[in-house]
């Protein structure tokens, strides 16, 4: 069976500028390996962006070049995929809005998520019309793209949820018009930041993908180790070392062994734990950082691939609306002439 005739993945990111092995590891690897197997659209969500951001759009600009640029030098391939801006493809909007006519507010309200980053984000006013349609702006980003699959971690599958009760509630009225999208669980490890807590730009403990090899040397030197372990003598215990992640993720299976081994018999001090480190990362990442410079030598690169992405995401949006409008009974092809 050719599956990727058959199905659409679509997944985006805001724009936060240069991605970090958070995104990679929990999304951006995954991408790489979809575009081989299915229809993917991949998006800059930035009108998303504004939903919180909205009194100082200044960033966008460049976080959103910063984005497509990794995307490109992490491996995407604009010739097995579709890379887009949001903003570009208006028919997001004419979606959206069409569908805040089905959708009934309590189910904007109690998205846990809305609560929430109302209060995290407390210094902003999220007390807004943008800001509580959040999830339907992101419904109708999946559902313009009849995308059946939407890749998901293991804990977010709920995140969906709302969409496709939507799309249900839009096919009850107007038929089957759209696609319900199912979750396609992905891979994702866990990446912890420099200081164990979560990799996340709004923690400053982030390491870019492709970072220069001073950056990954200096950051690796400030990460957190084993809390326990004071003195070079002292016995470590990688289990609860925040640095071990990191073997995991980026050392060979040899590797791994003889530094926990070396660790929890003191043969090896963090300090010349964090240097191996920093090496086997600075390899590993190399080819990122090599194709992130090229890119950064001749960015025409990143406009060229989003014009022709932005052409290809209208038109299947094109298609779909189409659809849409003639089941809603607002289309008046009369009138195109
Ligand atoms: S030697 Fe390595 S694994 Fe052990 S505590 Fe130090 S940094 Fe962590």
């Amino acid at each position: 069976m050719n599956s990727k005739v058959e199905n659409y993945v679509l997944s985006g990111l805001r724009p936060t500028g240069r991605v970090h092995l958070g995104n990679y590891f929990g999304a951006i690897r995954n991408w790489v390996r979809l575009q081989d197997q299915y229809r993917c659209f991949y998006v800059v969500v930035d009108w998303h962006a504004l939903t919180s951001d909205y009194a100082d759009p200044s960033r966008i600009r460049q976080a959103t070049f910063d984005a497509v640029a990794d995307w490109l030098a992490a491996g995407l391939d604009p010739s097995k995929c579709v890379i887009f801006l949001q903003s570009q493809v208006r028919e997001h909007a004419e979606l959206h809005l069409l569908l805040s006519m089905i959708t009934p507010l309590p189910w904007l309200e109690r998205v846990p998520t809305f609560k929430e980053q109302q209060q995290q984000l407390s210094d902003r006013d999220l007390n807004t019309y943008g800001f509580l349609g959040y999830p339907l702006l992101q419904t109708a980003d999946i559902a313009i793209y009849r995308a059946n699959l939407v890749p998901v971690g293991e804990d977010q599958a709920a995140h969906l949820e709302i969409s496709r009760e939507i799309v249900r509630r839009f096919n009850h009225f107007y038929g089957d018009v759209l696609v319900e999208p199912q979750a396609l669980f992905t891979e994702t490890p866990k990446v912890p930041g420099l200081d164990g807590r979560k990799m996340s730009k709004s923690y400053g403990n982030t390491i870019g993908l492709t970072a220069s090899e001073e950056e990954i040397q200096t950051l690796v030197m400030t990460m957190f180790t084993d809390p326990n372990r004071i003195r070079r003598k002292d016995p470590g215990n990688p289990a609860i070392c925040n640095l071990f992640q990191f073997h995991r993720l980026f050392s060979d299976p040899g590797t791994i062994e003889r530094v926990d081994m070396e660790c929890r018999t003191a043969q090896i001090g963090c300090v010349d734990d964090k240097k191996l480190l920093a090496s086997i990362m600075i390899e590993a990442l190399e080819p990122f950082r090599k194709r992130r410079e090229e890119i950064d030598r001749d960015p025409s690169i990143v406009w060229d691939v989003l014009v022709a992405g932005n052409r290809a995401a209208r038109e299947r949006a094109g298609e779909t609306m189409e659809a849409v409008r003639s089941a809603m009974q607002i289309n008046f092809p009369e009138l195109n002439r």
